[in-house]
């Protein structure tokens, strides 16, 4: 097993970059995680954990005590919306319908939901204490100064440090440099691989919630037997609109995780208060998507802005393609989870996404090691092939769901309802990310050398 004398630094403290710690210290390394914000502030919503991820949560010794806290998903369902003549109301009607069971042929077939602070929390228990450093920036990769012999380049980066409340920055020296700092990523604008500047608004937003159903009923918005029938447990439920989508699903017992998806002007609906626009945006969706916004806090609904890659070159329209072509390593710098050019559109892979990243890095860093980069370079092709076949069809299918012409939503319905049961199903886990254990993105080069 490869080990180093230096611990690996991480930026960010979110759930890439706790696993990657986790991973990284399981397969022998040690590691150092700098978080900027003092406490692991948390936005809380629902995480769906399909099965490429439940796989390393396994492997990291996790998977018992995400299963204990986590509601198991056993169905999936996209309903439409329908026209009534007699009510202003519209309501939906189920296209598609699939079990998890039927797509694992028998053996059941795992997926959960989990509050992600709850994921963040076992993942932060399971480090041992003082390996993340919170309060702490990272300031950027200190250059070699000119003349230095190009060999300590590939040995060893020196990275700046940002202590709250401390004047003069640390430098800090590591074999391994993982870019775990999210979307607007420091460490890859460092690295000179992609710039912040080039994410552009994708033209939708997604808003979220959580509803506690005591509340829905206690405040007479529905009966007891109403909400029985409506949010079933284990059902994740998706309902496709005109430009949008509303979804939800059972967080933890009778706590409920919605969000809704739509196409929105960049100045149109971005301020808070977002409630008052979101009613008026869903006021002739089904009742029960106006009760869960209705019955939300204010303070409680978080916005999360859809980005594409503009081109680096201002005469290419291919940005977003480029991007997916993007090495995420650069030197003995890498990227995991949103800080790797994340793709927004399929908001739900996300977190899934981050933690397959961070477990493969780590498994290939303790086969091959930091020799020639070899782990790296076979890290970011896998990772390159992966996003980009799930890019693709993730956005097809939010291409889809934002259809705002009739008779367009008219054939999306009968498109829905003639593709076989059994194509949809695979169609829909593949778009939704349930990844096979074995899928998990190992290239074959180091499948062999297991
Ligand atoms: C409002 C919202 C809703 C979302 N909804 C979903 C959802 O429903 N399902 C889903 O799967 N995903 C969702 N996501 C995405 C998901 O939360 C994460 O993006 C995903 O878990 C990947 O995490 P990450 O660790 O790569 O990035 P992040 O979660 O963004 O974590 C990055 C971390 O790096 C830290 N950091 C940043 N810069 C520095 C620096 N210079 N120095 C030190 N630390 C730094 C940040 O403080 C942060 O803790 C949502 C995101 C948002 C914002």
């Amino acid at each position: 097993m490869a080990s180093f004398r230096k611990p690996c630094v991480v930026v960010g403290g979110g759930v890439a970059g706790l696993t990657s710690a986790l991973a990284l210290r399981r397969a022998g390394f040690g590691v150092r995680v700098l978080e900027s914000d003092d406490s692991f502030n948390v936005r809380r919503m629902g995480v769906p954990i399909w099965g490429g991820a439940l796989h390393v949560l396994d492997r990291l010794g996790l998977g018992a005590e995400i299963r204990k806290r986590a509601v198991p998903i056993t169905q999936c369902e996209i309903a439409s919306l329908t026209k009534t003549l007699s009510v202003k109301q519209r309501l939906s009607k189920v296209v598609a319908r699939f079990t998890l069971e039927e797509y694992s042929q028998g053996s059941a077939a795992d997926a959960y939901v989990l509050d992600r602070a709850e994921l963040q929390q076992i993942l932060m228990d399971a480090l041992p204490s003082g390996t993340v450093w919170r309060n702490t920036r990272f300031g950027g990769i200190v250059r070699a100064p000119v003349g230095a012999p190009a060999q300590s380049l590939q040995q060893l980066l020196t990275v700046q440090v940002l202590l709250k409340n401390v004047r003069e920055p640390l430098r800090v020296e590591t074999p391994l440099l993982v870019g775990a700092d999210g979307k607007r990523s420091l460490v890859r604008g460092h690295m000179g691989v992609a710039s912040t500047s080039q994410m552009r608004y994708a033209g939708f937003t997604q808003w979220q919630g959580m509803v506690d159903l005591t509340r829905l009923i206690l405040e007479n918005r529905m009966t007891r037997q109403q909400c029985l029938e409506t949010f079933e447990s284990t059902t994740a439920r998706e309902i496709w609109g005109q430009g949008g989508r509303f979804g939800y699903m059972m967080m933890w017992p009778g706590m409920l995780y919605w969000y809704c998806t739509c196409n929105a002007q960049s100045n149109e609906v971005f301020l808070r208060p977002f409630k008052p626009k979101l009613l008026e945006r869903f006021r002739d969706w089904p009742q029960e998507c106006i009760e869960l916004i209705q019955a939300c806090d204010e303070a409680t609904i978080f916005r999360n802005n859809a980005y594409n890659w503009a081109s680096s070159d201002l005469l290419s329209l291919r940005g977003e393609r480029e991007m997916m072509r993007m090495p995420t390593f650069r030197g003995r710098a890498v990227l995991v989870g949103n800080a790797g050019y994340s793709f927004t559109y399929n908001m739900h892979q996300q977190t899934c996404l981050a933690m397959e990243d961070a477990f493969a890095l780590a498994q290939l860093l303790s086969q091959y090691g930091l020799k020639d980069n070899i782990a790296l370079r076979i890290y970011s092709e896998d990772r390159i092939m992966r996003t980009r076949a799930h890019g693709r069809s993730a956005a097809r299918l939010v291409g889809i769901a934002r259809w705002e012409y009739p008779f367009l939503l008219r054939l999306r319905d009968r498109i829905l309802d003639k593709v076989s049961s059994h194509a949809r199903l695979r169609k829909y886990l593949s778009l939704i990310g349930f990844f096979e254990a074995g899928d998990l993105p190992i290239s074959p080069i180091s499948r062999e050398g297991k």
